[in-house]
C-alpha cells in the first residue's frame, strides 16, 4: 500500500506546493494522503490511483511532475466520511491533511506562498472513535502481537477498543495466538517484520490475519521505551507497567504508541489495562466459532447466528458486551454462578425486568461519547448523552430500592449506579437546549437562562435583526421601491437588493450619495449604506460574542464531564452489564430456558434440549422442535466422560442434535440459562465442534485436508474436561481410508483423551466400537419408513441406524428418477455381496456383474393423468352446489376420455 516514492531534492523544479506535499507524503509513506485542497481533500499519483479504483471514482491529472501526467482524484468534504469507511473496510489507512492556518495568513508572506498544511489525524480500522465509521453494536479492537525473545520466546497481545477506552493484556505461548484473535476478532492487528516471520515459519500465522496485519518497526515494540510510554498514558496509581511481563509491556506500548500518532498529540484515552488469563474462559478455535455459527453463520451473515438470536439487550453497550461474554464463555464455576444468581433472580421478577428494560432503553452510549470528549472530538450531543446517561443510572437504581439481599452481582451494578453523579447531570440538564448542533462551533446550545450574558448577546443580536427589518421598510418608503430588499449572504454579509431594472435608480440623484453599489447580477443589483454596514458590524459582534460564550461554556460543562471520568467509566460498565443480565433473564422467560447446574464435575447431562435457532426456524414453518436428551456424563474414576456414537438417516437432525449440545455449553457457561428443560453441566475447559466439510481453496486446502487439520487440532488439544462435537470425520476420501481415520479417532478420543464427545457418522461399522470401549454409547435418529419414504422423527434414541435412508433422501431432493432407480440397483447388489469386507478386486468385480446403464430403459418421465390435473384447478370453496355437480360429471368424462385412448 505504500505510495509514490518521492525525492524532492532529485527533482529541485518543484513548485512551491509540490515541495509541501511531497514533505507530508514522506513522513507517512503507507497512508493514503487526503490533501485538503478548498472544499476537497484530493489524493495524488499512486494514492489517486489506489482511491479511484477502490472507492470508483473517477481518476483524472493535474499538472505533470518529471514529464509525467500527475494522477489525481478526490472527494468532497462533505463526503469524505462515506469514501473514509469504504477505504477503512478495504484495510487502507488514511492520513488527513489540513490547512492549518488561514490563506490570508499565507498570502501576507507573498501571493505566491502556499497555505501551511498538515496531517491532523491518521485513520485507520482500529483507531476509530465517530459513530459515523463504527458499528453501535460491536466493539472496535486495535490488537498489538509482541514477541520476545529471552530464552524461551514469550508472545503477548495487547488490545484495546479506542472508541470505549477498554484495553486488555494477555501473554501467551504461540499456539493460543489463534484461539486468542478469533475471539477478540480485532479489526487490526500489529506486530512486527520479526514476529510476522516466526509465526510464518511455524505455520502459526493464520492466512485470515493477512487482511488485518501492519507490520510496525521493531523500536515501536520495544520494552524499556514502552515502560517511560505508558506511565504518561495511563494516570498515575491507576497501573504500574512494570507489573506486566515484558512481551505484554511490549505490545501495549505499541498500541499506545500507535493510538497517539494517529490522534496526532491529541492524548490516548485508555482505561488502565486488563489483564486476561487465557485459562478463565473457555478455549474455542476459529473452526470452532465458525462451525457453531456463534456470532455470523458460515456465509458470513448475522441473521441466523446464535448472537443475533439471544441478543434482546436494548442498547448498543450492552449489545457489544453480550457479543463479548458470547466470544469468551468463563470456564470457573463460581464465576458463571455468579452472573446466573443475577440472571435468575430477574427472571423470576419479570416486573422488575420489564422496568428496568423500559429504562434502558433510553440510555446513549455513555463510554463512545466519553473517550469523543476526552479526545476532544466530541461535541454538544456527546455531552447531553452523559446527562442523560448519568440521570438514567439514577432512575435504575432506585428500581433496586437499597434492597441488600440481591445477589452479589446486581448488588454491585445498583451501588455504582445509585452513586452516579446526579450534580453533573442537573448541570448538563439546565445548560443544554432539546435540540442540539453535532459541533461546538454551530453554537445554539446553551438553554436560555444558563448564562445571562450569553441571553444578552443573543437578545442584541435578534435585536438588530428586526432593527434590520424595520430599515427596510423605511428605505422602501424613502426611496419608493417596493422591490426593495436587504438580504444577507456569507461574502457581501447584510445588503439592499433592487431587480436589475430598477437598480439604477439607486445610482442617481437624489439616492446615489446615500446606496454604494457593490455588484450587479443578471437580474439584480445590489447596494450598501453606511447605516446597513454598521448594523451588520453590529450583529457579528453580538453573533461572535454569543459564540464565543458558548465555547467557553461547553469547555465548562467537558472539564466537569471529564472530572468525573472514573466514575462515568463505571457507571457505563454497570449500565452495559445490568443490560445483558435483564436482556438474558428477558430470553429466558420469553423462550423456556431453564438454569443449568454448574459445577467442577465431568458431568454433562441434558434433559430435553432444543437447538436455540433451528427451533425458531422449525416453528417458523408451523412444526414444532423435538427436543432430545443427552447424557455425556463421566468422572475421572471410570477414566472420562462417555462419547455417544450418533448414527441416522441423512436430514435426520444429526448435526442439529450435536450443535445443539455445544450451543447448550456456550450457554451456560456465558452465564445464560438454557433451552433445555434440564442441564447439568461439569465446566467444560476447551471446546471443539466441527460439523460439515467445505473447502478452504483460498489457502490452498482441499476439503479433506481442511477436515484432518481441524481432526489434528482436536486430538492434540482436547483435555479430559473438554467438550467435542464432531460430525461425519473421513467423508472427503476413500471409503476404507475414511472409515480408518474415524476409527482411529474415536478409539483415541475414548481411550486417551477421555473427553465428553458427540461423534456423528454414516460409518455403520464404527458402532461395534460400543462392545469394545466402555465409555462409547449408541444413539440413532429415528426414521418412520411409510409407502417408500421416509419420515424424520428428529428423535434421538438408543441403538445404531442399519442405514442412512441417501436413496430416499436424494429423491426428496429431486434426483431425476432414472438415477434413483439406477442408485437402487448398485446398492442392493453391493449389500448383497457386503461390500464392506470385499477387498477392491471383489469391488469391481460385483460392480462388472451390475447390467449396465444403457441396457435399461429410460423410464418414461412421470405424467400427472388427467384426472389429478383436472382435480388441481377445483376450489370447492368458490364453487356453488351446482357448479360443483358439473365439476364431478366433467371429471368423470376425463377418466373415461383416459380410459378410451
Ligand atoms: P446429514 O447427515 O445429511 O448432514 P443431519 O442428520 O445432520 O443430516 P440436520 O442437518 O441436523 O440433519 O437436520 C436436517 C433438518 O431437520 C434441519 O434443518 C431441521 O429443519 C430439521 N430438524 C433437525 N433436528 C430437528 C428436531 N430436533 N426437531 C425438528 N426438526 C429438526
Amino acid at each position: 500500500m505504500d505510495a509514490t516514492p518521492i525525492d524532492p531534492v532529485a527533482n529541485p523544479a518543484l513548485t512551491p506546493m509540490m515541495a509541501q506535499y511531497f514533505e507530508i507524503k514522506a513522513a507517512h509513506p503507507r497512508y493514503l494522503l487526503f490533501y485538503r485542497m478548498g472544499d476537497f481533500y484530493e489524493l495524488f499519483f499512486q494514492d489517486a490511483e489506489i482511491a479511484s479504483a477502490a472507492l470508483g471514482i473517477v481518476l483524472t491529472r493535474r499538472g505533470k511532475h518529471l514529464d509525467q501526467d500527475i494522477q489525481m482524484c478526490g472527494v468532497p468534504i462533505h463526503a469524505a466520511n462515506d469514501y473514509l469507511n469504504k477505504l477503512i473496510k478495504l484495510g487502507h489507512r488514511v492520513a488527513i491533511c489540513e490547512q492549518v492556518e488561514d490563506p490570508k495568513e499565507a498570502k501576507k508572506r507573498g501571493s505566491k506562498s502556499v497555505v501551511k498544511r498538515d496531517v491532523v489525524r491518521l485513520i485507520t480500522a482500529g483507531t476509530l472513535t465517530e459513530d459515523d465509521h463504527l458499528d453501535a453494536k460491536a466493539s472496535n479492537f486495535l490488537a498489538a502481537l509482541a514477541m520476545v525473545r529471552h530464552g524461551e520466546t514469550d508472545f503477548a497481545l495487547a488490545w484495546a477498543d479506542v472508541s470505549t477506552g477498554e484495553t486488555f493484556t494477555a501473554d501467551l505461548q504461540a499456539e493460543q495466538l489463534g484461539d486468542e484473535l478469533a475471539r477478540i476478532n480485532p479489526a487490526e492487528l500489529l506486530l512486527t517484520e520479526a514476529t510476522k516471520s516466526v509465526l510464518t515459519e511455524r505455520h502459526l500465522f493464520a492466512p485470515s490475519w493477512a487482511a488485518i496485519a501492519h507490520t510496525a518497526p521493531a523500536e515501536s515494540f520495544d520494552s524499556e521505551t514502552a515502560t517511560t510510554a505508558l506511565r504518561q498514558a495511563f494516570p498515575r496509581g491507576e497501573f504500574d507497567p512494570t507489573a506486566l511481563s515484558r512481551a505484554a509491556r511490549a505490545a501495549l506500548g505499541a498500541i499506545v504508541g500507535y493510538i497517539g500518532e494517529a490522534q496526532k498529540g491529541v492524548g490516548v484515552a485508555l482505561r488502565a489495562p486488563v489483564p486476561q488469563a487465557h485459562a478463565a474462559y473457555i478455549i474455542i478455535d476459529q473452526a470452532t466459532r465458525a462451525s457453531l455459527e456463534l456470532h455470523q453463520t458460515q456465509r458470513g451473515q448475522q441473521r441466523g447466528s446464535l448472537r443475533q438470536h439471544i441478543d434482546l439487550t436494548v442498547t448498543a453497550p450492552g449489545s457489544r458486551l453480550l457479543a463479548a461474554r458470547l466470544a469468551a464463555p468463563l470456564a470457573d464455576a463460581a464465576a458463571i454462578n455468579a452472573r446466573l444468581d443475577a440472571v435468575a433472580l430477574l427472571v423470576n421478577d419479570t416486573m422488575l425486568t420489564a422496568r428496568l428494560r423500559a429504562e434502558l432503553k433510553t440510555v446513549p452510549d455513555l463510554a463512545r461519547a466519553l473517550t469523543r470528549l476526552t479526545l476532544d472530538r466530541g461535541g454538544p450531543r456527546d455531552l447531553a448523552a452523559i446527562g442523560k446517561a448519568v440521570g438514567a443510572a439514577k432512575a435504575v437504581a432506585a428500581h433496586f430500592g437499597g434492597d441488600d439481599t440481591l445477589p452479589p452481582i446486581l448488588q454491585r451494578l445498583a451501588q455504582t449506579l445509585a452513586a452516579a453523579p446526579a450534580e453533573l447531570a442537573d448541570q448538563l440538564a439546565r445548560a443544554l437546549d432539546e435540540q442540539l448542533p453535532l459541533l461546538s462551533r454551530d453554537g445554539g446550545f446553551v438553554r436560555e437562562g444558563y448564562d445571562a450574558q450569553l441571553d444578552e448577546e443573543r437578545a442584541l443580536a435578534s435585536q438588530t435583526r428586526s432593527v434590520i427589518a424595520s430599515l427596510q421598510a423605511r428605505l422602501i418608503e424613502e426611496t419608493d421601491l417596493r422591490s426593495l430588499k436587504i438580504r444577507h449572504n456569507g461574502v457581501l454579509g447584510y445588503f439592499v437588493e433592487l431587480p436589475a431594472a430598477q437598480g439604477g435608480k439607486l445610482m442617481e440623484e437624489p439616492h446615489r450619495n446615500q446606496f454604494i453599489h457593490r455588484q450587479t447580477l443578471a437580474n439584480a443589483m445590489r447596494f450598501t449604506t453606511t447605516e446597513l454596514a454598521d448594523l451588520q458590524g453590529r450583529i457579528a459582534r453580538a453573533h461572535e460574542a454569543a459564540l464565543q460564550i458558548e465555547t467557553s461554556v461547553f469547555a465548562e460543562l467537558r472539564n466537569a464531564v471529564l472530572q468525573q471520568t472514573a466514575a462515568l467509566r463505571e457507571i457505563a460498565d454497570a449500565l452495559a452489564e445490568l443490560d445483558v443480565t435483564a436482556a438474558l433473564a428477558h430470553l429466558a422467560a420469553t423462550r423456556s430456558y431453564t438454569r443449568p447446574e454448574i459445577d467442577n464435575s465431568l458431568a454433562f447431562e441434558i434433559l430435553d434440549g432444543r437447538h436455540p435457532v433451528v427451533e425458531d426456524m422449525v416453528a417458523a414453518e408451523g412444526q414444532s422442535f423435538v427436543a432430545n436428551d443427552a447424557n455425556l456424563s463421566g468422572s475421572d474414576a471410570v477414566g472420562g466422560g462417555r462419547l455417544w456414537l450418533v448414527t441416522g438417516p441423512n436430514m435426520g437432525g444429526k448435526s442439529t442434535f450435536l450443535r445443539q449440545n455445544a450451543l447448550i455449553a456456550v450457554l451456560a457457561q456465558m452465564g445464560s440459562f438454557v433451552p433445555a428443560s434440564k442441564a447439568h453441566i461439569g465446566v467444560v475447559d476447551r471446546l471443539f465442534s466441527r460439523v460439515g466439510a467445505s473447502d478452504d481453496i483460498a489457502h490452498g486446502r482441499s476439503t479433506f485436508m481442511v477436515e484432518m487439520v481441524e481432526t489434528a487440532a482436536i486430538l492434540n488439544r482436547a483435555t479430559r474436561r473438554s467438550l467435542v462435537v464432531l460430525d461425519e470425520i473421513g467423508r472427503g476420501t476413500a471409503t476404507f481410508d475414511g472409515l480408518s481415520i474415524a476409527w482411529a479417532a474415536v478409539e483415541a478420543l475414548h481411550e486417551t483423551t477421555g473427553c465428553r464427545a458427540l461423534f456423528a457418522t454414516h460409518f455403520h461399522e464404527l458402532t461395534s466400537l460400543a462392545k469394545t470401549l466402555s465409555r462409547v454409547s449408541n444413539v440413532t435418529m429415528k426414521v418412520r419408513e411409510w409407502e417408500g419414504d421416509v419420515v424424520f422423527l428428529h428423535e434421538v434414541g438408543p441403538g445404531a441406524a442399519d442405514r442412512s435412508y441417501g436413496i430416499q433422501v436424494a429423491r426428496l431432493a429431486g434426483l431425476p428418477e432414472p438415477v434413483l432407480q439406477r442408485a437402487r440397483q448398485v446398492l442392493t447388489v453391493l449389500e448383497q455381496r457386503s461390500v464392506g469386507t470385499a477387498s477392491s478386486s471383489q469391488k469391481a468385480s460385483v460392480l462388472d456383474d451390475l447390467p449396465l446403464f444403457a441396457h435399461q430403459p429410460a423410464p418414461r418421465p412421470a405424467q400427472k393423468d388427467p384426472v389429478h390435473q383436472a382435480l388441481d384447478a377445483v376450489r370447492p370453496d368458490e364453487m356453488t352446489p351446482k357448479q360443483a355437480i358439473e365439476a364431478l360429471y366433467e371429471l368423470k368424462k376425463i377418466r373415461d376420455d383416459a380410459r378410451r385412448s
